[in-house]
């Protein structure tokens, strides 16, 4: 199972999630907006071992998160490339080569403009907590109940901080199903080296 977590304008969440996988080891992918740099940013120093022993990893969301399907593919492309300069620069590894479309809205078209850049796994997801907005702790622990299962790729959203308050329940599940987090490199032998 490979639980990914997007976005990360609330600076709670943010916290709270680096400091889970911090305490418990789990692998995490995270796939943040640099347009939300003024809440990750802090959190680098935290971030920097995790990625470097691998139990982390960083995808591309776009800088911006806007709909891809409304841009051009020069807008998509530089914001595809912005995203990936302050990751480079904050996290000191790529993002290469997964990203993550906003919303989850893609095409062909799109995908090929990512492609060029690099970025040819497009990164969806089998299984949401549906946390994009504002769930009560029941239905998100409902959801993660649902989905939180061998193999899935689950996402999450680092931005209300219902979920950080349901990380023992989360944990319980996780160990109570016996399973194996593990991040997009592991589940699908990618690496920063050969993308
Ligand atoms: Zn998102």
């Amino acid at each position: 199972m490979a639980l990914t977590i997007d976005d990360g304008y609330d600076p709670e969440t943010v916290a709270g999630y680096v400091a889970f996988a911090a305490h418990t080891r789990i692998p995490i992918t995270f796939s943040p907006n640099g347009a939300y740099q003024h809440v990750w940013n802090a959190h680098a120093h935290q971030l920097r071992p995790l990625i470097e022993a691998g139990q982390v990893q960083i995808g591309n969301h776009t800088y911006t998160h806007l709909d891809l399907l409304t841009r051009t593919d020069g807008q998509i492309s530089a914001d595809i490339e912005r995203n990936e300069g302050w990751i480079q620069r904050t996290f000191g590894t790529t993002s290469r080569p997964w990203f993550r479309p906003p919303f989850g809205r893609h095409s062909a078209r799109t995908d090929a403009v990512a492609g060029e850049l690099g970025f040819t796994r497009i990164l969806m997801w089998e299984g949401s907590f549906g946390d994009s907005r504002l769930l009560t702790p029941q239905v998100l622990l409902g959801e993660a109940r649902k989905w939180l299962t061998g193999g899935r790729i689950v996402l999450g959203h680092a931005n209300h901080p219902t979920v950080i308050h349901l990380f023992d329940q989360l944990l319980g599940l996780i160990h109570q199903r016996r399973l194996d987090p593990v991040t997009l490199d592991t589940m699908f032998g990618t690496s920063r080296a050969v993308g």
